[in-house]
C-alpha cells in the first residue's frame, strides 16, 4: 500500500480529493493533515466580512470531500518536515511517513517587524483569526462608539477588506466610523494596470475611505498608525494586509526554495529538489515562471496537481502546467459592486459583483456533497474562480 500524504486543505487539494472521490486508486492510502473542517474560499471572504454571506457559505466543507475520497484525516497542523526520511510530524504528536507528499498550505503574513505591529495590528491571515477579531469589533465595540479603522496594504486584499468593513458598519451601526487605506506604493493595485489603481482610489474615496499612498508605516500604536513622514493616522483597529510571505519550514527542511523562501517547483508541480514532494498554491513558486500569490493559481493548478499525483503513483508520466500570463480580477468593493480588471481593461459596477458572486458560488458549490455524488468522472471540467 502506497501512502499519499496531503498537507493543508487549500484550494488545490480540493481537486485532489475530488479526483479520488470520483476515481479511487486501488493500493493507495490517502491521508490529509489540515486543522479545520471548513476551508475558507478566498474570493468570498470579503463578502463574509461585509455580511453578504455567512462564514459557512464562503467555505468548502472538507468533511464530505474527505469521506467521498476515502481519505484519513488528521485535524491538526504539520509542524516538522523531514523530506530526507519521508516523514512529517504533526502538532498532535503523530508521525506520518509517506511515499508521496503534496503540500498546499498557503502563505503566511509577512514578518511583522514594524514597531508595534505584532502587538497592535490584526493580520488578515489566517482568515479565521481575523474574522474572530472582526466579528467582536463589529458586533460590540463598533455599536458603542465611532471608530477609526486603518487597513495597511494597497493590494487587492487591503482594498476588499477595508471596503467590506465599511459596508458592514454602515449597515449595522448608526455611528460615523472613519476608514483609511495605507499603501506603500504611489498607486493602489500596483501589480495591475495603472487604470485599475486609479479606479480603486476613486471608488474608495466615493465610499468615504481615505487612501494614504506612497508612505510606508513607521510604527503602529494602540490608537494610531505613524507613517514614514511622521503623519499620524488615528486607528483603534489596524488591519495588516501587506501581502504573502513564505513560511520558514520549507527552507529549514532542506527543500529547494526561491529567493523569498517559497517551495521551488517545476512545471509538473514537483519539488525541484525532492521528486517525491509536490506543492501548489501560495506556498509554491514555479522556478522559471513565478506567478502572483492569488487563489486563482491555486485553483488552476489543482487539477494538474491531482492528475500528476495520480500519474506518479501509477508510474505514469506527469503533465506540465503553464499558468496563464494574465488573470481576470474581480474585486468586491463592499456594496455589492465590484471592480473588474483584465489587462488594461478596467470596469466597475453592480453587474461585476453579480458576475463575481455567481462564479464564487459556483466554485464553492462544485465541492458540495450532492455534486460529488451527482457527477462522477467529470473531473475534466474547467475550474474557475473569481480571478481566473
Ligand atoms: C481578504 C483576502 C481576500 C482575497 N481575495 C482573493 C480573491 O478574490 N481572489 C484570489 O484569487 N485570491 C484572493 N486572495 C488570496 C488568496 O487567499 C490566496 O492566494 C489563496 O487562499 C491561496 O490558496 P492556497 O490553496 O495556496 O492556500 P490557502 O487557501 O491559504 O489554504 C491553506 C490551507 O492549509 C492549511 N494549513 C496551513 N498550514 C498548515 C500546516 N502546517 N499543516 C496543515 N495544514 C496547514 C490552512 O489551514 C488552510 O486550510 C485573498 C486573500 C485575502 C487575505
Amino acid at each position: 500500500m502506497k501512502r499519499l500524504l496531503l498537507i493543508g486543505g487549500g484550494h488545490a487539494h480540493l481537486f485532489v480529493l475530488e479526483a479520488f472521490a470520483r476515481a479511487p486508486l486501488p493500493g493507495v492510502e490517502l491521508v490529509l493533515v489540515s486543522p479545520h473542517q471548513l476551508a475558507p474560499y478566498s474570493g468570498m471572504m470579503p463578502g463574509v466580512i461585509a455580511g453578504h454571506y455567512h462564514y459557512e457559505q464562503g467555505c468548502i466543507d472538507l468533511a464530505p470531500l474527505v469521506r467521498a475520497a476515502g481519505c484519513r484525516w488528521l485535524k491538526t497542523l504539520a509542524v516538522q518536515f523531514d523530506p530526507a526520511n519521508r516523514m512529517v510530524v504533526c502538532e498532535n504528536g503523530s508521525r506520518l511517513d509517506y511515499d508521496l507528499l503534496s503540500i498546499n498550505t498557503g502563505s503566511t503574513p509577512p514578518p511583522m517587524t514594524v514597531v508595534g505591529v505584532a502587538e497592535h495590528a490584526v493580520p488578515v491571515k489566517p482568515i479565521e483569526s481575523f474574522l474572530d477579531r472582526w466579528r467582536q469589533l463589529a458586533t460590540e465595540v463598533a455599536c458603542r462608539r465611532p471608530l477609526n479603522i486603518a487597513v495597511v496594504g494597497g493590494g487587492a486584499a487591503g482594498i476588499e477588506v477595508v471596503a467590506a468593513m465599511r459596508h458592514r458598519l454602515a449597515r449595522t451601526t448608526w455611528l460615523s466610523h472613519h476608514f483609511h487605506l495605507i499603501g506603500r506604493q504611489d498607486t493602489l493595485l500596483h501589480h495591475l494596470a495603472p487604470q485599475a489603481g486609479h479606479t480603486a482610489a476613486r471608488v474608495l474615496r466615493a465610499l468615504g475611505i481615505t487612501p494614504h499612498l506612497g508612505q510606508a508605516v513607521n510604527a503602529v500604536a494602540r490608537d494610531h498608525v505613524e507613517l514614514a513622514d511622521g503623519t499620524r493616522i488615528d486607528s483603534e483597529f489596524t488591519v495588516w494586509a501587506t501581502g504573502a510571505a513564505a513560511p520558514a519550514w520549507p527552507r529549514a527542511a532542506g527543500l529547494a526554495v526561491d529567493d523569498a523562501g517559497f517551495i521551488a517547483i517545476d512545471p509538473m508541480l514537483r519539488s525541484c529538489s525532492h521528486p517525491d514532494v509536490f506543492a501548489a498554491g501560495d506556498v509554491a513558486s514555479l522556478a522559471d515562471r513565478p506567478h502572483p500569490k492569488s487563489g486563482v493559481y491555486a485553483v488552476k493548478g489543482g487539477p494538474v496537481l491531482a492528475a500528476n499525483l495520480r500519474a506518479t503513483l501509477q508510474g505514469l508520466a506527469c503533465t506540465s502546467w503553464t499558468p496563464q500570463t494574465r488573470a481576470l480580477a474581480l474585486l468586491s468593493t463592499g456594496d455589492r459592486h465590484a471592480i473588474g480588471v483584465w489587462g488594461n481593461w478596467v470596469w466597475q459596477g453592480r453587474w461585476a459583483w453579480r458576475w463575481k458572486d455567481h462564479i464564487d458560488r459556483r466554485f464553492v458549490g462544485r465541492f458540495a456533497a450532492h455534486k460529488l455524488a451527482a457527477h462522477p468522472h467529470s473531473s475534466k471540467e474547467n475550474p474557475s474562480c473569481a480571478t481566473k
